[in-house]
């Protein structure tokens, strides 16, 4: 049944099963791909391995050599979940207008020059501007990175905050399209109401958001102020020498291609390498880039919500774990000693598998490399931030575990542009004090990250071994249909 919002075309779909065959997470043979999309069409989700496992990573639309869409086809079947069943309850994490969500929750642990700065760029959004430069939902976990001489000129017009929604990105991701919708609206409203005739956008993948999927899926259109990500505006900066290149950074690194970049003819994933290839970077590809680029692994909590491991705080957790680590891996085997993000939720997510592996690859953000070539030192509190994360996870455990209403399936509240709502005492208290022993020299010395990064990955190595006894299973109730 569809409940209002249908993107699939079932007329072109000839279910030759190509889309599941070259999906990088499945990876299907031929005859059971054909099985998946036919049981996801029939709208059999228990025999169907997209729907369990999809991370959103948009290749099979690119695939799909008739546009049938079958990724919005996943996002159907997990609109329809939403609207029967509500959410499960640990999705409140990245619902802005819930209590403890993760930006209000990382707040408590930020340090006073962050919280200013997202206080100025909340301001700001009350001001009408010509040209504004949008702070991205994930740049509220990671504000450090704007602190840097490069966009200079763009500063007093850098504006946003938590209730422009991420520009809809979450809520496409999850799902969730009447909400998706309306962000778009609200959002269009706003622009036009600030008169802002061009936007750049700090986060790639938002620009993706208001030129591609909210004006072709939801007809809303930002035509009027021409959204582009960050990175254009940089590249010409670079290019006409308005960026002046101290030095070149001679690393070998490797680009991770974010979801949301394989909109738009990948234009994003070609300005990222030529960014690179100009400050003097050598690149090596991942084996999953570009068109068939694996997620950062973040995007896989989504079907934790909505799956066979639904509901279960460490099912997601470990499901992250794995996914983030596949990409990881990836860019561990290619020799890089840095493998180079444009998306702020991948930057944060990867850092924090980083560290909890303890792998040698660095990950950065391409801003943080050009204000290095420019002569700048980059903040760099991506780690430290992770580690803050870590905190922000262990305070939802410990709700989940001990509060039985934090485990209850919701339904979402309207979206509103509002201010998130303040932690409650005992959030903030329990936040500081994991905060606190994560960041102390009970963990942070070489023998006890050692340590965590072979328990980490023994953890992985072990779900991994489920989760293709699970993928047997799924795929056997499909058999038998
Ligand atoms: S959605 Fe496209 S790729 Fe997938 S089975 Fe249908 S026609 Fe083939
Ligand atoms: S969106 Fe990506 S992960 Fe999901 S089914 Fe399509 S190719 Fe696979």
């Amino acid at each position: 049944m569809s409940l209002g919002f249908r993107f699939f075309k079932d007329d072109l779909c000839d279910l030759c099963g190509l889309c599941f065959e070259r999906c990088p997470v499945l990876e299907l043979p031929a005859a059971e791909a054909k099985q998946d999309i036919k049981a996801l069409i029939g709208g059999k989700t228990d025999a169907s391995l997209a729907y369990q496992r999809c991370t959103t990573c948009y290749t099979c639309d690119l695939i799909c050599p008739v546009q049938s869409n079958p990724y919005e086809l996943v996002l159907e079947r997990w609109n329809e979940e939403h609207q029967s069943r509500g959410m499960s309850a640990i999705a409140k994490l990245v619902f802005p207008n819930e209590t403890a969500n993760m930006w209000a929750s990382v707040r408590t642990l930020m340090p006073e020059d962050e919280l200013s700065l997202m206080r100025s760029w909340q301001k700001n959004v009350k001001h009408p501007r010509k040209v504004m430069l949008l702070t991205g939902f994930y740049t509220n976990l990671v504000p450090f990175i704007a602190i840097t001489s490069l966009i200079e000129e763009l500063k007093p017009a850098i504006s946003g905050f938590e209730g422009f929604w991420g520009c809809a990105g979450d809520a496409y991701k999850l799902g969730i399209m009447s909400q998706a919708e309306m962000i778009g609206k609200m959002l269009h409203d706003k622009f036009a109401e600030m008169g802002v005739g061009k936007l750049y956008c700090l986060m790639g993948a938002e620009a993706m958001m208001l030129s591609d999927v909210l004006p072709n899926r939801f007809g809303v259109d930002f035509s009027f102020c021409d959204p582009e990500p960050l990175d254009y505006w940089i590249l010409d900066r670079l290019k006409s020498d308005k960026i002046k290149i101290k030095r070149k950074l001679n690393k070998k690194v490797t680009v991770h291609d974010s979801c949301l970049s394989k909109y738009k003819g990948g234009k994003l994933q070609d300005v990222i390498r030529e960014t690179m290839k100009y400050i003097g970077c050598e690149i090596v590809e991942m084996e999953h880039n570009r068109e068939s680029a694996l997620c950062c692994g973040w995007a896989a909590t989504i079907p934790a919500l909505h799956s066979d491991i639904a509901g279960n705080p460490l099912h997601t957790l470990l499901y992250l774990l794995h996914s983030l680590y596949l990409r990881l891996q990836e860019a561990e085997a290619t020799g890089a000693e840095a493998m180079v993000v444009n998306c702020h939720a991948c930057y944060l997510f990867l850092s924090l598998i980083k560290v909890l592996t303890n792998s040698k690859v660095d990950i950065y953000l391409s801003l943080e490399l050009v204000q290095m070539a420019a002569g700048e030192v980059p903040v760099r509190r991506n780690e430290k931030r992770a580690w803050d994360m870590m905190a922000v996870v262990s305070n939802l455990l410990f709700r989940w575990l001990f509060f039985p209403k934090e485990r209850r399936r919701f339904f979402p509240k309207p979206v509103k542009m509002e201010p998130i709502p303040p932690i409650s005492s005992a959030d903030a208290r329990r936040l500081r004090f994991f905060g606190k022993i994560y960041h102390s020299v009970l963990v942070q010395n070489r023998p006890v990250r050692k340590l965590l990064g072979a328990i980490v990955k023994s953890l992985i190595n072990w779900y991994q071994d489920i989760l293709r006894r699970r993928q047997r299973e799924i795929l056997s109730v499909a058999a038998r249909l």
